[in-house]
């Protein structure tokens, strides 16, 4: 079986059975086309949100239709001039162990400047999501204070780094103590708290934020995130990234309301996608590039291997089990 196809759009936490694997042609190349052979695919929350049929700011995955995500591959044959037989691309593919592309939207990466996985989060969306979400809306100042939620994945990692190469305080939350400890030992972060294992969130992000939070950069939304409002400075800035504690959610969750604490600290709130901010993205992935070759900026990735294992390897993004970026490997 090459190919997986949304088989039922998922109701609440998304399970094996949403997905079907079959065996479909790989069509003969035309002219302009390239044949594709997959080597990594990213996995990724925001997948969730395709799987539904709300609408949102991109269009929702088909059903009996080939998923797609961010996927590193490598060019088999080209009748299209823009490609050579053995190049490596990346873009958005579909759940395909083979295929056909036309080259449109796919850009040419190099394996000998960073690992190819990298290209898929370090050196891709993830990595930029980082950069700009903080850059733009969090607008980092030497000397503040900065809460991230979803630390150990892969944007959370990223910010808390970019954080303290500005200077900042910066305190993670995560759901494991395994998780907590990397971020201090890895990843340089001044203090973390395992979610899991805190009865009162509000008092422990006080607690490890002696001066407030001026900064609040937001991977999971609910409960955390409410906790982290009790707790911000005045002009505070909250960057609403994602929203994962709730991707699975059939009702609106309660929470806490929001306004009187935005009045109160002439904070800001901002969401954002990604997308936003493409003509930023050349600029972005040079910075990271640079921290990454200066050994100021460290990553790491929970690599899965088979593309038999790529719907898991989704469904375990919602059981934290991944540390940084979740990739397969074909
Ligand atoms: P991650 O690598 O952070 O993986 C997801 C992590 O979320 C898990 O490891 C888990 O870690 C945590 N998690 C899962 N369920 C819950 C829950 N119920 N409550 C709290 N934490 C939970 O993913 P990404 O770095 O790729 O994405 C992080 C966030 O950023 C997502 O919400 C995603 O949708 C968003 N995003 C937004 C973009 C944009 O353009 N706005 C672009 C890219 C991503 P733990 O063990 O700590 O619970």
């Amino acid at each position: 079986k090459n190919t997986i196809l949304l088989k039922n759009r998922p109701v609440g936490t998304p399970q094996l059975t949403d997905f079907e694997f079959t065996e479909e042609q790989v069509p003969e190349l035309k002219e302009g086309e390239i044949l594709l052979e997959t080597k990594y695919v990213s996995v990724d929350p925001y997948l969730r949100g395709r799987m539904s049929d709300a609408e949102s700011y991109i269009e929702p995955f088909e059903v009996n239709k080939p998923i797609e995500s961010g996927i590193v591959a490598q060019v088999m044959e080209s009748k299209n001039s823009d490609f050579s037989k053995g190049d490596f691309v990346s873009g958005v593919l579909d759940w395909k162990i083979r295929q056909v592309s036309t080259g449109k939207d796919l850009h040419k990466v190099d394996p000998d400047m960073a690992p190819l996985s990298a290209y898929l989060g370090i050196l891709g969306m993830t990595g930029l999501t980082a950069y700009m979400g903080l850059t733009e809306i969090g607008k980092p100042k030497k000397g503040e204070t900065i809460v991230v939620s979803g630390a150990a994945g892969a944007v959370g990692t990223v910010v808390g780094q970019i954080a303290k190469i500005q200077g900042l305080r910066v305190v993670g939350i995560a759901g494991s103590d395994e998780k907590v400890d990397m971020l201090k030992s890895e990843f340089g972060f001044d203090d973390a708290i395992n979610y899991n294992n805190t009865e009162d969130m509000t008092k422990a992000i006080a607690e490890a934020c002696p001066n407030g939070v001026d900064v609040y950069f937001d991977n999971v939304g609910g409960d955390i995130s409410d906790a982290v409002l009790f707790n911000i400075n005045q002009f505070a800035r909250m960057v609403i990234c994602g929203a994962i504690s709730v991707y699975n959610e059939t009702s609106l969750p309660k929470s806490v309301s929001v306004q009187p604490f935005l009045i109160k600290k002439s904070a800001l709130m901002q969401g954002f996608i990604i997308f936003n901010y493409m003509e930023k993205f050349r600029e972005a992935i040079q910075q990271l590039g640079q921290w990454l070759k200066e050994g100021k900026l460290n990553y790491t990735e929970t690599i899965v291997d088979g593309f038999e294992n790529i719907p898991q390897a989704f469904l375990d993004l919602f059981s934290g089990k991944n540390k940084g970026k979740m990739v397969v490997k074909l």
